[in-house]
């Protein structure tokens, strides 16, 4: 048994970059895609509500603010 090269798992790929984060639409609160931009304008593939917003708004929604 000398397997010592077998394929590592991918899935690391989620956390490991520190410049990836996560979107998330503050309509519906799903993501929306990972990655590292600036200002978004798109429509969420979720609930369809078009988002316009820079990357604070996105990463600190508080939604129990009113
Ligand atoms: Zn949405």
């Amino acid at each position: 048994m000398a397997n010592s090269n077998i394929t590592k798992p991918i899935n690391q790929l989620t956390q490991t970059n520190p410049n990836i984060k996560e979107y998330r639409c503050p309509y519906c609160n799903r993501i929306l895609f990972k990655g590292n931009v600036k200002k978004i304008n798109m429509a969420c593939q979720h609930c369809q509500k078009f988002i316009k917003a820079d990357e604070h708004e996105l990463l600190n929604i508080q939604t129990d603010k009113t």
